[in-house]
């Protein structure tokens, strides 16, 4: 019999995962011994970090997109359907076409997505960049702006922590680009009592924020929007009249985590933080921003997780080999502005320093958004 390994979710983890381990045991797979089946519910793959160019026209969403089957290695069983119920007992998932899946080892690497029924007036009064629909509409918003004020407000929990502050840093330079800073206020809202979770950054953003004549809005959880008055209110009591409001809805994991008693408050998978099982199961594993794990909810946890993963389960599959752990790995490029850049690296135990913004590092972040499709393809 067939050692069987399921990936569910066919974004970022789904695809390097799947990958690297079809690779590893090409031949296993072609004597039979071993299957690597990816389950996912869309058959073309979406780059999101190159969401954050569409408002901007820097970037269009034909570019943004590929079939899911051209970016897999041939070994790799690719099925377009969606999971709708695991079962850890019987080892099977269930999926809306009706079909039953077994497995050996499980993989969740669902991702996340926008909850917008969270906040209430939201979709009426706000854009938001998070998903192409929204960014399209947020590049038509834009190339209509001709000055006011520009609120940035966060829902929580929500990926890439620091693509809000790229925005804003985007936005700004793209403002005075076309003439009309002087005509406009940015207000950056955070919850929190600085610009960023991680103090460092937010160090480096409120530098960067002086400099611009961003304001910075304290203490500003999310709660609702009234499209008719054009505000903004927070948990705290605090209201914000806007022109242009862009926010960050919220987001939660997918329903079948809830739907198979495998999710935490959220809906995200209880996931062990070094060793990414998921609650007391020694088979079932998740990856990316489908855990409930103490990193940020970013493409390159899911491909950091996904390199230690596919090791452990190449060892399983093949019966061999110490487990490796996940040391909370993190790399973000951080835009700041239209020309420069700057990265945090970061693990579990050490904290990032985010360095001067440069043009190499910018342009080195602009050539990762055209070589990323190899990443995926475990070859970078
Ligand atoms: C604007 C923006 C900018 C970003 N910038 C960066 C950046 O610069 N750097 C960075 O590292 N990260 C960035 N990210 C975050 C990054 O895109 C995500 O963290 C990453 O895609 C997570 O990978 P994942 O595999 O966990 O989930 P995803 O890539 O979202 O994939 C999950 C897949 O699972 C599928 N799925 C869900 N439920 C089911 C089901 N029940 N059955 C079958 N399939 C299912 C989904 O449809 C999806 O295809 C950005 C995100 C956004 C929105």
């Amino acid at each position: 019999m067939a050692k069987e390994l399921l990936i569910i979710g066919a974004g970022s983890g789904g695809l390097i995962l799947s990958n690297t381990v079809a690779r590893a045991l090409s031949r296993e797979i072609r004597r039979g011994e071993v299957t690597v089946t990816l389950l996912g519910d869309r058959d073309e793959y979406l780059y999101q970090p190159g969401l954050l160019y569409v408002p901007f026209d820097l970037m269009r969403p034909a570019e943004l997109i590929r079939k899911v089957k051209e970016l897999l290695v041939p070994c790799v069983t690719f099925m377009h359907d969606r999971a709708t119920r695991i079962d850890p007992e019987s080892r099977q998932v269930q999926t809306r076409s009706g079909r039953t899946l077994t497995y050996d080892y499980l993989v969740i690497a669902t991702g996340s997505e926008l909850d917008l029924e969270e906040t209430p007036g939201l979709k009426e009064g706000a854009h938001w960049f998070y998903d192409l629909p929204g960014a399209i509409r947020l590049r038509e918003a834009l190339s209509r702006f001709q000055g006011g004020r520009v609120v940035v407000a966060l829902g929580l929990p929500h990926k890439c922590p620091v693509a809000p502050l790229e925005f804003v840093f985007m936005l700004d330079e793209w403002a005075r680009e076309r003439g009309i800073r002087e005509q406009m206020e940015i207000i950056y809202a955070f919850p929190l009592n600085r610009a960023h979770n991680i103090q460092t950054c937010a160090d480096w953003a409120q530098s960067e924020f002086d400099k611009r004549g961003i304001q910075l809005e304290t203490f500003f959880n999310l709660d609702s929007v009234d499209p008719v008055r054009k505000e903004v209110n927070s948990y705290e009591g605090t209201t914000l009249a806007y022109d242009l409001l862009v926010a960050v809805p919220a987001h939660k994991g997918d329903a079948v985590h809830a739907d198979s008693g495998l999710a935490v408050q959220g809906n995200w998978v209880p996931t062990h933080r070094h060793t990414l099982k998921v609650g007391t199961y020694e088979n079932i594993f998740a990856i990316g921003d489908a855990t409930n794990m103490p990193t940020s909810k970013a493409g390159s946890v899911a491909h950091f997780e996904s390199e230690v993963l596919a090791g452990n389960l190449i060892n399983l599959l093949t019966g061999g080999g110490a487990p490796h752990q996940y040391d909370g790995k993190t790399f973000c490029f951080i835009e700041a502005g239209m020309h420069k850049a700057t990265y945090l690296s970061f693990t579990y135990d050490q904290p990032p320093v985010p360095g001067p913004p440069s043009e190499a590092i910018h342009w080195f972040k602009q050539a990762y958004n055209r070589i990323h499709w190899m990443n995926l393809k475990g070859i970078v």
